[in-house]
């Protein structure tokens, strides 16, 4: 719908510094709803009790302040919305587009292993599932059940990728992912649904690294019966020497740079054009980035991180 206000969001999970690709991901997404008049939207995910922190909050929220990509509501925290993902699970048991499954792990791990023998995709067999007619087993009465959506069982998951182009993922691939853990928790994909939906968001601009949950995040999305965002996936920076960037290439994260006395304007011209250009344009400053950075032009391939052509454009601030 051309009609409705763009609005794209940054949402990374709070586990370490900001890093190079994380800032890039915010500057695409940030850019593309200025470009439009729409709105940037801050949302830490960090559900991961294990590997999320409080520095890292911190670390990211001072690595947008620096490159000043200013988002117009936020900072959300999924932690604080646990109450609003139970409602949509309930809702979705609700409507029969989730069911609990009582099956017990190792049982699990029985039907993906007799799956994989028979040369199929590791997946639930779907014991619990209920169909139209079909009588499920009796309830154990020691075992606390997950909750899992009903992917439909066959057709595909299609969607036309601002970067990537079509990508079509047959259903049979996917499996009746758990959305809602023993003790009630929500997983991972189903929170990024919700909020997504909940947000208004329309454009998701992020890694390549997520296309894989891509179509059960669509398909959890048309179960709401949410309107779908159009999705953007950008291929990972690589180091100098082809391999994906790590700490051994040097500083990867933002705030190092900062700290080193680069520019916030040199970076974020470096890394717009890491993955994206507009001509042969090699300087540009903030408005107009902003004016030409309309989704189009995002590269398909991966790009090299360049400590010299950083140097070389820092130098022009
Ligand atoms: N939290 C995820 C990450 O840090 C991003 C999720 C998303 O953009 O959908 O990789």
């Amino acid at each position: 719908n051309p009609n409705r206000r763009v609005r794209t969001r940054f949402a990374p999970s709070p586990t370490g510094y900001l890093h190079l690709g994380g800032a890039r991901t915010a500057l695409f997404s940030w850019a593309f709803a200025k470009h439009h008049d729409g709105d940037f939207i801050l949302r830490i995910e960090d559900t991961d009790l294990e590997r999320s922190t409080p520095e890292a909050v911190q670390a990211i929220l001072d690595g947008v302040a620096w490159l000043d990509l200013t988002h117009d509501e936020g900072p959300f925290y999924q932690m604080q919305r646990m109450d609003r993902y139970r409602e949509v699970i309930a809702s979705l048991l609700e409507s029969g587009q989730a069911y609990y499954c009582y099956s017990s792990p190792e049982e699990v791990q029985t039907m993906r292993e007799v799956a994989r023998a028979r040369g199929l995709k590791p997946r639930y067999d779907g014991t619990w599932r209920p169909e139209p007619g079909k009588t499920l087993p009796a309830v154990p009465a020691d075992r606390t059940p997950v909750v899992r959506f009903k992917t439909p069982v066959d057709g595909v998951t299609t969607w036309n990728d601002m970067v990537k182009g079509i990508i079509s993922i047959a259903n049979t691939e996917l499996d009746d992912l758990v959305i809602a853990r023993q003790d009630g928790t929500p997983t991972y994909n189903f929170c990024v649904v919700v909020d997504d939906w909940d947000m208004g968001i329309t454009h998701v601009i992020r890694g390549d690294d997520h296309v894989n949950n891509t179509p059960r995040q669509i398909n959890i999305m048309q179960a709401l019966g949410a309107e779908l965002p159009v999705y953007g996936h950008v291929p990972m920076i690589l180091g100098p020497d082809g391999e994906k960037l790590s700490k051994r290439h040097g500083a990867v994260s933002v705030m190092d740079y900062e700290r080193q006395g680069y520019l916030a304007e040199g970076m974020i011209n470096y890394l717009a054009r890491l993955g994206w250009s507009h001509g042969d344009d090699e300087i540009f400053d903030r408005e107009q980035l902003i004016q030409w950075f309309d989704g189009s032009s995002l590269s398909r391939s991966a790009s090299q991180w360049d400590p010299k052509k950083l140097n070389w454009v820092n130098a022009h601030y």
